[in-house]
């Protein structure tokens, strides 16, 4: 089952591909607004129909041990299932900086939408510019592209807030920013959005130590989940998964994570050792580059490319 993922878009190309030293990095990890409107149509042309993540496995206990198994989703007849992801929606300081929006927001008709702030400081609401918003509107315009109003996964880390509101512990604004971006999350959870686990700090899961990770996670628990709720859904910073079964895998599931998903080149979806393990498809730069055959299921490269990407 493919299961795709993107950054936060990319809202001024001109700022993100400004030849400063963050500039390779947007090439290579980020799509723009431009790219992303044009994958969604063409996943759309060509069948993919949006899919709740939460209805692929299925958690019980039996015999005091915790079992997990792979659920079949029901799609429409010749509708293929898609799951999508947004990674470290937390609009963190740098991308601030770079072209990308600042935060998400509810619209004066209560919508999620993005706030952009342009280098003279000008901002701009807009549910034009951003992932959920887009994917929202497009499903208002065709229903029949998502099954039971599902929308995506928004994984999220905790170091610098979430969503664009410094709720960590250490920021002077931490209550106020927090009462700020409960509403939205509340609106999100009632069109279809899922959150998922990015760990707190962003750390890579192979290379900590066990202790480091189970901090980290603890972190999370303790500073994101009492805004996004609990869940089951663990994206791996980096796609860099720890042995499955380990200690570290292990101390995931114990935490109450279930789905643990990393970063492949091709669908990959299997139950193991209680959890189920799901690879994603990363949609950036360098899979337009590198990966044209294979994306050729999902869309051209050629077709949805921003002309304001450096060649
Ligand atoms: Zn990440």
């Amino acid at each position: 089952m493919e299961h795709i993922f993107f950054h936060p878009l990319i809202v001024d190309p001109a700022r993100a591909f400004d030849g400063d030293r963050m500039s390779k990095g947007y090439d290579d990890w980020f799509v723009t607004v431009y790219e992303f409107r044009r994958i969604l149509q063409s996943l759309y042309e060509r069948g993919y129909v949006l899919v709740d993540i939460r209805t692929l496995f299925d958690v019980r206990e039996e015999n005091g041990r915790t079992v997990v198994a792979l659920k079949i989703p029901l799609v429409p007849a010749g509708k293929k299932p898609l799951v999508l992801s947004v990674d470290d929606l937390n609009y963190y300081d740098y991308m601030l900086q770079n072209g990308n929006a600042s935060r998400l927001v509810l619209d004066d008709t209560g919508r999620v939408a993005a706030l952009y702030r342009d280098r003279s400081g000008n901002e701009v609401i807009s549910r034009e510019i951003e992932i959920v918003p887009i994917v929202d509107h497009f499903v208002e315009m065709h229903p029949d592209f998502s099954v039971g109003g599902a929308k995506g996964v928004i994984a999220l880390t905790g170091y610098e807030g979430v969503l664009g509101y410094r709720t960590q512990a250490d920021s002077p604004q931490r209550e106020r920013e927090r009462s700020a971006a409960e509403p939205v999350v509340r609106r999100l959870k009632e069109t279809g959005w899922v959150f998922a686990s990015h760990g707190y700090g962003h750390l890579d899961a192979r290379k900590v130590s066990l202790d480091r990770l189970k901090s980290d996670t603890e972190r999370w628990k303790r500073e994101v989940e009492p805004i996004v709720g609990p869940t089951a859904i663990y994206i791996y910073p980096y796609g860099s998964r720890p042995e499955t079964g380990g200690d570290k895998f292990r101390m995931l599931t114990e935490f109450g994570f279930r789905m643990l998903c990393s970063v492949g080149p091709a669908p990959y979806l299997k139950t193991t050792d209680g959890a189920v393990m799901m690879d994603r498809r990363h949609i950036d730069g360098i899979a337009f580059r590198d990966q044209r055959e294979r994306l050729k299921p999902l869309f051209d490269v050629e077709q949805v490319i921003d002309p304001a990407r450096p060649r």
